[in-house]
């Protein structure tokens, strides 16, 4: 078997809902732009789950708020990352770091995959898994991701994964497109199948609140998960000022405390909040030559954010937008980061 088989699956890819179908062994480019797969950094982590962090470069998205934008939107931004890397090597660099004394103070018990996305480098990812686990086989893995997976690749990443931690960005489609560039329903679609079948694996949804945005979004998005199942746990994350909207206003503390009492109201039984609040900022004028693009205030306002720098298919849908491999909102460098 040739060494590099394991990613025969970048010959025709389709590992993500936009299934574009490319060579990326061969160089072509799909929505993510990514050909070979791309470690952007590794580091200890204190944050929940507590473990060695991998963040993959690139991403399947164009999230206008993104923090990770250094990471996500390589390669068009022209930062540098860590690059391609042995998985064996990775395996054993993760193994080693999780032995070690700071991982054990920690409490760092899992490799933790992170992005950008995680999912459109998923067969290097399984990869790296079962190298560490020919290491330690009780190696524990978190995959971390933003939904956006076909149902073929979730039960890939069912397989392997302890835990799976889950932004969820928005309930309305149009919401979701404006923020991000693709659609919904996939991603609520893999929400509900994780929450109802593979329970035990989602350690929490998680939230970017985005007063203004998605503000709109919580209830629906609450009221989801609480259909599927009341006891599953919801982490709501207060927005700090970023990328595409690196002058839009943080998410506050009472915004914060509203979005967990949506929670517990909706019937949710574990629900918090985490982040730094009560970041300054402004908000623009929607663009008036929107209007008809966009039904809802909030998606209008987004779709506007992008618009102003550069994204000019609206609806947002970066599948289907001509721009798509020569993106300003991809090569967007912010002034401000938080
Ligand atoms: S966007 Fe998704 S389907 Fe398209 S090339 Fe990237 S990972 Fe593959
Ligand atoms: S220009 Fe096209 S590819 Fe870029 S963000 Fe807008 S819709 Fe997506």
């Amino acid at each position: 078997m040739d060494e590099s088989d394991f990613l025969k699956d970048l010959k025709n890819c389709e590992l993500c809902e936009h299934k574009c179908g490319v060579n990326r062994l061969e160089g072509e480019l799909g929505v993510c732009r990514m050909t070979m797969p791309v470690v952007a950094s590794a580091t200890l982590h204190p944050a929940p789950p507590e473990s060695y962090t991998v963040f993959m470069a690139g991403c399947n998205y164009r999230c206008l708020n993104c923090q990770n934008w250094i990471i996500s939107q390589y390669p068009d931004n022209g930062i540098r990352q860590r690059g391609y890397e042995d998985p064996k090597e990775l395996a054993k660099e993760c193994i080693y770091q999780l032995d070690s004394w700071s991982a054990k103070n920690m409490a760092a018990d899992r490799i933790f995959f992170s992005g950008g996305e995680a999912t459109i480098h998923l067969p290097y990812i399984e990869k790296v898994v079962e190298e560490a686990r020919k290491i330690n086989p009780d190696t524990k893995v978190n995959f971390d991701t933003n939904g956006y997976l076909t149902e073929k690749s979730l039960n890939r990443v069912l397989d392997f994964t302890t835990s799976i931690t889950y932004d969820l960005k928005a309930y309305h489609d149009e919401v979701h497109r404006a923020l991000t560039g693709a659609s919904s329903d996939p991603v609520l679609r893999n929400a509900e199948y994780i929450g109802r079948y593979a329970k035990e694996k989602l350690w929490e949804y998680r939230i970017l609140v985005i007063p203004r945005i998605n503000e709109d979004e919580i209830k629906p998005l609450a009221e989801f998960i609480a259909d599927i199942d009341p006891s599953l746990s919801v982490c709501f994350l207060a927005f700090r000022p970023n990328f595409i909207l690196e002058n839009h206003s943080g998410a506050d503390r009472v915004l914060m405390d509203k979005c967990v009492t949506i929670a517990k109201d909706s019937g949710l039984e574990s629900a918090y909040w985490s982040g730094y609040a009560d970041i300054p900022g402004c908000s623009i004028d929607a663009a008036s030559e929107l209007k008809e693009n966009y039904t809802k205030e909030s998606a209008h306002l987004a779709g506007s954010y992008a618009f102003y720098k550069g994204c000019h298919t609206h609806p947002r849908n970066c599948a289907q937008c001509n721009s798509n491999q020569d993106c300003g909102i991809k090569r967007y460098i912010p002034r401000i980061s938080t």
